[in-house]
């Protein structure tokens, strides 16, 4: 619950880009989550700043949310100021060349930069949906590459909104599906990529092969949030949750895709609770069969019990 005085001064700070009792699911690719207390939206360092310091003021806990496909909310939802950055897109080329991007650019924005320009080094994160913060925070790659391979900087507000300041590569402690090392709390405001110089035909050709892969090895069309589980060293989740039977099991709305068995798909009205449901069958299931621990790669996030 956020009191009048917090509720007055995010308000003030942001006018119609806070909302309270904000329904997650609309922010999260699952469609699936509670009302987070408040969601805020600001549009500017200034604005980013002033909510921080409401957060610190009123102790409400902060949470950043990127486009949300990899969380999973909670269904009874967040509590205090999910922030999102979506508002901060700027755009630029710097020499090097590099890419300057901030947190809320998406992925398909970067890509049709990169293609337009020739550009290339970025192609993998073609089909990686999100935003640049979320990219960085989780590490976002494929196989072959990840954020870790291209990031010359990262750029970040302090999780009491007093200042900013840019962590240079050799600083940024990228781990499979993670950073490390920032401060708690730290908010990505912006990330500069190092690129190369290609033809426009070539990094066109490239994005256009690994989105045909992808397209024919996922599946694209239902509300997921991607690989819920990280791959165990030397094998994939999919592979033995796919040989421990699993694929097509339900839990009410939620399923374990046929196509890619480390998704699960929102086949309509799935909670969290269905999602958490088969999480827990599948690890379960791949402990008894194999001996292998699977760790979640989605971000569970609020009022779990
Ligand atoms: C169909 C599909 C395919 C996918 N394929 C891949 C893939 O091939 N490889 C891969 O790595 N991932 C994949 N994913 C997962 C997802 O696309 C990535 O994790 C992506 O980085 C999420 O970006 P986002 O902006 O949506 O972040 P969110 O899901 O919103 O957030 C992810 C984490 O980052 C934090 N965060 C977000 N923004 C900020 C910020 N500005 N500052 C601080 N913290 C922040 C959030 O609190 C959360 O903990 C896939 C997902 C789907 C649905």
């Amino acid at each position: 619950m956020i009191g009048e005085e917090a509720r007055k001064d995010l308000l003030d700070a942001l006018g119609d880009r806070v909302q309270f009792e904000a329904p997650m699911s609309r922010q999260t690719s699952l469609r699936i989550g509670g009302p987070a207390d408040a969601l805020a939206k600001p549009a500017t360092r200034d604005e980013l700043q002033a909510v921080l310091r409401i957060c610190r003021r009123y102790a409400l806990p902060q949470t950043l949310i990127g486009s949300g496909f990899n969380c999973l909310v909670a269904d009874k939802g967040i509590d205090g100021v999910v922030i999102n950055l979506r508002k901060f897109r700027e755009l630029q080329e710097r020499p090097g060349p590099a890419i300057y991007a901030e947190a809320g650019v998406s992925h398909s924005a970067i890509t049709r930069f990169c293609t337009d320009r020739g550009f290339t080094g970025m192609e993998f994160a073609a089909g990686i949906p999100g935003t640049v913060g979320g990219w960085i925070m989780m590490n976002a790659g494929i196989g072959v590459r990840e954020q870790k391979d291209v990031a010359l900087e990262v750029g970040i507000v302090s999780p009491d909104g007093t200042g900013e300041e840019s962590i240079g590569r050799s600083a940024l402690d990228f781990r499979y599906r993670e950073l490390r090392g920032l401060p708690d709390g730290a908010v990505v405001i912006s990330a500069l990529f190092g690129v190369e110089k290609s033809s426009k035909e070539a990094v066109k050709a490239e994005v256009d092969r690994l989105l045909a892969h992808r397209s024919s090895t996922q599946p694209l069309d239902v509300p997921s949030c991607g690989s819920v589980f990280r791959n165990p060293e030397g094998d994939f989740a999919g592979r033995l949750i796919e040989q421990a039977g699993l694929c097509g099991e339900r839990v009410g709305g939620a399923e374990i895709s046929t196509v890619h068995a480390n998704f699960i798909a929102n086949r309509g009205g799935a909670t969290a609770a269905d999602v958490l449901a088969l999480i827990g069958r599948a690890q379960s299931q791949v402990q008894e069969r194999f001996g292998i621990t699977l760790q979640r790669e989605v971000h569970v996030m609020g009022r779990t019990e």
